[in-house]
């Protein structure tokens, strides 16, 4: 009998947590499965901040932090944002939230009301659609293309700015594609957006140390014309091996900081104590774990993107960037979905169907390889058989 929002029939979901679930309920039963579906490092966190955090417990470090983050973990933020990126930051414009996605709730929540619009990359990661819908705004996709590697084309997210326009949202390197938008093209945006100053970017960078083949990450933060409406989201997830800690942040325009900072006071008070002060210690230790796992990842995907195209009806793009591959699977007869089930069920192999990111997504299957070569190439033996 209860009665619900009207606004919570309009919130969607991550599906890769929802093939996990079904993964782990077939291991359970005894099951051999190799997941390949979830999008997070396999790696544990490396030792010297897992010290850090629990440093930071023994210290006692148990209260309420500032909201927007401890001030040595924003300066930490604004030192790396130079030496990656080399660009200037003011640690009072770095936001601090739990993860990655706070932040892209914050910006829609922010933006997104009844009547406006919101662009965002389909296929993408699924959160952002479902947050647009969310906050009563109305999702306009941009889509991934195949033939483009899967960049966004300038011409086309100007060509789709309208009077409502309030926010567009980018992310390079891509989930669920791999793919990355080259250089030229996101020159191509700046300079257009200069026309429609109203609009503000959301930039998610989640994937900045991700990348192959001797490609260099093109941070938005580069790019003085669009920092006044600018958001910039990173994080520790990826990068450092940390999703469950919980530990993300975002380097927003001054007209936008205090918003924010508001929201998180309502929402989450701070980000916990001692996860702030193990982040302090990713950022300034050595960085020596995340070359060796961009390493690890690169040889996997050498090694998955060759097993995809050798098999029969899949052709697989060479990723370029985070830890996916994104094959075409339209040569099998089996739509995204079927498949999905199909490599689950049958072959003991969990990946995520391509509409779980969007109708654009359909005939595509996203493959993590976040996981061991072994696994890696058991699993497409699995496949091959199975097909
Ligand atoms: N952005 C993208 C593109 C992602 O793929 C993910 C995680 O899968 C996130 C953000 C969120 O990361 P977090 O786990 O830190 O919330």
């Amino acid at each position: 009998n209860l009665h619900f929002a009207e606004s919570l029939s309009r919130l969607g979901t991550e599906s890769a947590f929802v093939v996990l679930a079904r993964a782990q309920a077939l291991a359970a039963q005894g099951r051999d499965i190799i997941n390949l579906g979830i999008g997070q490092p396999d790696f544990k966190t490396p030792e010297h901040i897992v010290e850090a955090g629990i440093k930071a417990l023994r210290d006692g470090h148990h209260g309420y932090t500032p909201a927007n983050g401890i001030p040595a973990l924003r300066e930490a933020v604004a030192a790396d944002l130079n030496r990656r990126h080399g660009v200037e930051v003011n640690p009072d414009n770095v936001v601090v939230v739990p993860g990655g996605k706070p932040t892209m709730f914050f910006a829609v929540l922010m933006f997104g009301e009844p009547g406006a619009e919101v662009m965002y990359p389909n296929p993408g990661f699924p959160i952002y659609e479902s947050v647009i819908r969310y906050s009563g705004a109305t999702p306009v996709p941009i889509a991934l293309r195949e033939e483009n590697g899967f960049a966004f084309s300038a011409e086309e997210v100007l060509g789709q700015i309208t009077d409502a326009t309030r926010l567009i949202i980018i992310n390079s390197p891509a989930n669920p594609t791999g793919g990355v938008t080259p250089r030229a093209e996101i020159d191509k945006l700046v300079e257009g957006l200069a026309a429609h100053p109203q609009v503000a970017l959301m930039s998610d960078e989640i994937y900045s140390n991700m990348l192959y083949d001797g490609r260099e990450h093109v941070s938005l933060l580069q790019y003085p014309d669009i920092r006044d409406r600018l958001i910039m989201l990173d994080g520790w997830s990826k990068t450092y091996a940390m999703t469950g800690w919980r530990l993300g942040y975002a380097v927003w325009p001054d007209a936008c900081v205090d918003h924010v900072t508001r929201l998180c006071i309502n929402d989450h008070s701070c980000v916990n104590a001692a996860t702030q002060y193990a982040g302090i210690a990713a950022l300034n230790g050595p960085q020596d774990a995340v070359r060796q796992m961009v390493a690890q990842f690169d040889a996997r995907r050498a090694a998955i993107v060759r097993e995809l195209n050798a098999l029969p009806g899949v052709r697989c793009a060479d990723a370029a960037g985070a830890f996916y591959a994104f094959p075409n699977i339209e040569g099998t007869g089996m739509r995204a979905k079927e498949a999905q089930d199909r490599f689950l069920d049958e072959a003991g192999v969990a990946t995520v169907a391509g509409t779980s990111f969007g109708a654009w997504g359909e005939g595509y299957l996203r493959f993590s390889y976040a996981n061991s070569t072994e696994n890696i190439l058991e699993a497409l033996s699995r496949i091959r058989k199975l097909l």
